[in-house]
């Protein structure tokens, strides 16, 4: 059963990558087909097989060996391991399973486009309110709100004073307090220790000081150390 659940989050991993890609290339999620994005040729289904595709083709393309980066071999392993990891520790994993896969993509929407579509957002609240529903107590609920109504707040005068954060960061941040309650404190640090971390190395790099950072792929780390650390 674990195998089966890893390639379901492996595929699951490729179709996050799919709709962040398409998002950068303005285009549908569901039409055309599957193509390159270099010379825009339809893949043949033995060419879209999670991890299997990427070690065959090793990493190019078949059509005009568009170099594919090893960052997507990575993120179908990645969330094959994070399902896993859910499906073994969570009771009720259907609604992580979800939450993950929407919170991934405007991951990657952000990563490759530091924007993302407010679409995504939508169903990544919905699906924490199913994770509530399904795994949360009143109790816990109750517990937990005023410290996602405090993270909003302090985050949006932070975006209105800095102009240095988007909107959707401080939903996001919102939504992962509702869910960690009490242990905002600490995935607030771990974000701002390994985004400064990455500020740093960018600025040691020379690249330039107005180089925007990318705050989601931060959360989500800092999110799922919160999940596997029981601090
Ligand atoms: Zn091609």
């Amino acid at each position: 059963m674990e195998i089966i659940i890893f390639i379901i989050g492996a595929c699951i991993g490729s179709f996050i990558l799919l709709v962040a890609e398409r998002y950068a290339h303005s285009e549908s999620i569901i039409k055309p087909n599957s193509h390159c994005f270099s010379c825009h040729k339809e893949l043949k289904w033995f060419d879209k097989i999670p991890l299997v595709s990427y070690l065959v083709l090793q990493g190019k393309s078949r059509c005009c060996q568009r170099k594919i980066p090893i960052f997507y071999f990575f993120i179908e392993i990645f969330t094959g391991v994070i399902y896993l990891y859910i499906f073994i520790f969570k009771i009720n994993f259907l609604p992580y399973f979800i939450f993950v896969m929407f919170f991934l993509i405007v991951v990657l929407q952000d990563l490759l486009t530091m924007t993302f579509d407010t679409k995504i957002l939508v169903l990544l609240f919905l699906s924490t309110l199913f994770i509530l529903i399904e795994d949360f107590s009143v109790f816990a609920i109750k517990e937990n709100l005023p410290f996602a109504l405090f993270t909003l707040v302090f985050f949006f005068c932070i975006s209105k004073l800095t102009k240095g954060m988007g909107n959707g960061d401080c939903y996001i941040f919102s939504l992962c307090s509702i869910l960690l309650g009490y242990r905002t404190t600490w995935f607030l640090c771990i974000t701002f220790i390994m985004a400064g971390i990455y500020a740093v190395l960018l600025l040691l790099s020379g690249k330039n000081k107005k180089t925007p950072i990318p705050m989601l792929p931060w959360i989500f780390i800092a999110f799922c150390m919160m999940e596997y650390i029981d601090i």
